[in-house]
């Protein structure tokens, strides 16, 4: 037997065998009377016609049947031999009308509603329900037949996930109660309602039903397309019909989160027309905007072609997220599309400067040290920029140790001052945090310079430095200054600074390169740090010399809670935890600048002795 090789072919073969003896054993194929027959028929009828019409619900668009509202209403008032007529008179109607559903699908699904229907009976009846009429002393039966019901019902389609899907037990169970509790609930309440309905006259009021679910699945059909329509608008933006900024940002959150998990590159392009602004001025904006739609077809039609996802990123900026790409590979088809796009001819663009369309690109890899997506963003914008700077009409990939950034540093002093003035207010509440963090910045400064960093990596390590613990202005006062050991609950507020401070900085745009490092400095190397126990190369470059630095100031100078280290103590220290709490690639180049700044130290010392005397 070829069909009973898997073990979910195995599993369905077992189901339908259950319910066809259920349904043999059980069903007495007594002669029924000419009101039963017609009835029976009338309520197949109503689920036939129901099913092709459920309730569909946003936002993901699943349908609720009304067939087991049916199914039960008939339970309660005729019993369980009729209510498996309507059964089988349903099943054979359905795989007449649905003959693409393959066999064994259709026996599957009479056979599980063969077991459902008998078992509800059954605990209906055991636990004292009555047949016939709709009784408010039934209350308890009723919640038990439908508990029943419900369970069965969950458990046939949950194993069939389990063993086609190889899912998990608990995630399929969880997942198919979170969805189908609300949805069940409701047929079956109606099933009470369409029951009493038909206790008064049974035609008239199963088709008042069958009316009100017809029109009600009609009303909630338009609601979905609605739904959809206006969800699909919000997305898209309207002049190019592309995804818009917004939701372009959410893609790309999703698409580097499953990069990070599956291990997989993904690169991401931002690109901005050339001398665009002289194009509106020459011809006017609506000439622009359609030169606008024509490129984003263009750039869409080459895109999609690699499964590439393309978005306008704003006026004349737009943007691509390749996943599953290396660099190399990006940089190619990037070139490509720059190639085709001087090829393609648009009118009017003979009079700009290439002479023809054209576009600079710049080019961002997602690492695993990736903190976010504004990170890569800025890194694909930093390379846009050094490609327009060259010259315009080229791609240019984000290079770290390039000084593309130099021009955009050079407000650095403005932000240091901005930052100083933030760390001020530590002065009256603590100063030891405003004095700490006024050395960890000077350290910053030099060790960066040398590291070799690029210029913006050397302005966020400085900047960060200077107000990694601004997260403590939150912390009492009485805490941040007491003398001798913190109690836990105490260490456990204290180390909330680092959140704290991530949502002090994010209120300020031009502060958000800086949360990586005020977040992560006290992650660990070994990922035994906080706040999220990240580990090795995971932790942002700059977060991990952080704390280094960090960490050595803390150990040198006098702390109300621990005893101070001589520089030579904090060197051990700094060796004895790398490759434990400090990323070992930093440690020694740290201590050798330390060292040289003890000499230079020394010196300047010895001298003013000389001078003194
Ligand atoms: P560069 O090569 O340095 O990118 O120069 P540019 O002229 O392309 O860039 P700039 O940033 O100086 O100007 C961008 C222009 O794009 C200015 C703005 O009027 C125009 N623009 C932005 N959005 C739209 C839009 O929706 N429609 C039209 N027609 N023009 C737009
Ligand atoms: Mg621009
Ligand atoms: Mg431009």
């Amino acid at each position: 037997m070829q069909f009973l090789k898997t073990t979910t072919n195995k599993y369905l073969f077992l189901v339908s065998v259950l319910g066809f003896i259920a349904f043999i054993t059980i069903y007495d194929f007594k002669i029924y009377s000419i009101s039963e027959w017609s009835i029976t028929i009338a309520l197949a009828g109503a689920i036939l016609l129901l099913n092709h019409h459920p309730i569909v619900l946003p936002p993901k668009g699943n349908s609720l049947s009304m067939d087991s509202s049916i199914f039960l209403a008939s339970l309660f008032l005729f019993g369980l031999d009729l209510t498996l007529a309507v059964l089988l008179i349903n099943s054979i109607l359905f795989a007449f009308t649905q003959r693409k559903i393959v066999w064994w699908k259709h026996i599957f699904n009479f056979s599980s509603y063969v077991l459902m229907i008998v078992g509800s009976f059954y605990t209906f009846t055991l636990t004292g329900g009555s047949i016939g009429s709709i009784h408010i002393n039934n209350s308890v039966p009723y919640l038990i037949s439908f508990s029943s019901y419900f369970a069965m019902n969950v458990i046939f389609v949950g194993a069939f996930f389990i063993l086609a899907a190889a899912e998990s037990f608990e995630s399929v169970f969880r997942e198919l109660i979170k969805e189908a509790i609300s949805p069940y609930l409701s047929t079956l309440m109606l099933s009470l309602v369409l029951a009493i309905l038909m206790s008064s006259d049974s035609f008239f009021g199963l088709f008042l039903f069958t009316c009100i679910a017809f029109l009600l699945s009609l009303a909630f059909k338009q609601h979905f397309h609605l739904f959809k329509e206006i969800s699909e608008k919000a997305n898209k933006d309207f002049l190019t019909g592309l995804n818009n900024h917004g939701y372009f940002k959410e893609i790309l959150e999703k698409e580097v989160t499953a990069a990070k998990e599956n291990d997989q590159p993904l690169c991401v392009a931002l690109l901005d027309i050339d001398d665009f602004k002289k194009y509106n001025d020459l011809y006017g904006h609506i000439e622009g905007d359609h030169l606008l739609q024509v490129f984003g077809s263009l750039i869409k039609t080459a895109a999609e072609l690699e499964n590439f996802i393309v978005a306008r990123y704003g006026g004349e900026e737009f943007s691509i997220i390749m996943p599953n790409t290396t660099c190399q590979k990006a940089i190619s088809f990037m070139n490509e599309l720059r190639k085709k796009t001087n090829d393609t001819y648009y009118k009017g663009v003979e009079r700009l400067p290439y002479g023809c369309l054209s576009f600079s690109a710049g080019i961002a890899e997602c690492e695993k040290a990736t903190y976010n997506i504004s990170e890569l963003l800025n890194k694909a914008d930093q390379a846009m920029y050094a490609a327009k700077d060259q010259g315009k009409n080229l791609v240019q990939i984000y290079n770290q140790y390039s000084e593309y950034s130099a021009q955009r540093s050079l407000s650095l002093e403005k932000e240091l001052e901005e930052a100083e003035q933030q760390l001020r207010i530590f002065l009256s509440k603590d100063v030891y945090t405003y004095r700490h963090s006024k050395r960890v910045y000077q350290y910053a400064i030099d060790f960066s310079r040398l590291l070799s960093l690029s210029v913006y990596e050397r302005k966020t390590l400085i900047l960060g430095a200077l107000i990694h613990d601004i997260g403590k202005i939150e912390i009492p006062r009485d805490i941040l200054n007491k003398k001798g050991k913190l109690e836990p609950h105490e260490w456990e507020m204290m180390k909330k600074h680092v959140t704290w401070g991530k949502e002090i900085i994010s209120t300020n745009k031009k502060l958000e390169d800086l949360i990586p490092l005020v977040e992560l400095h006290h992650e660990r190397y070994d990922g035994n740090g906080y706040p999220y126990g990240l580990k090795g190369k995971s932790i942002p470059k700059l977060a991990r010399i952080l704390c280094i630095i960090d960490s050595f100031d803390a150990m040198t100078t006098e702390r109300p809670y621990q005893k101070t280290k001589t520089f030579e103590e904090a060197i051990l220290e700094l060796r004895t935890c790398s490759g434990k709490q400090f990323d070992p690639q930093f440690v020694e180049p740290f201590i050798s600048m330390i060292k040289q700044l003890d000499d230079t130290r020394e010196l300047v010392e010895s001298e003013s002795l000389v001078v003194n005397k």
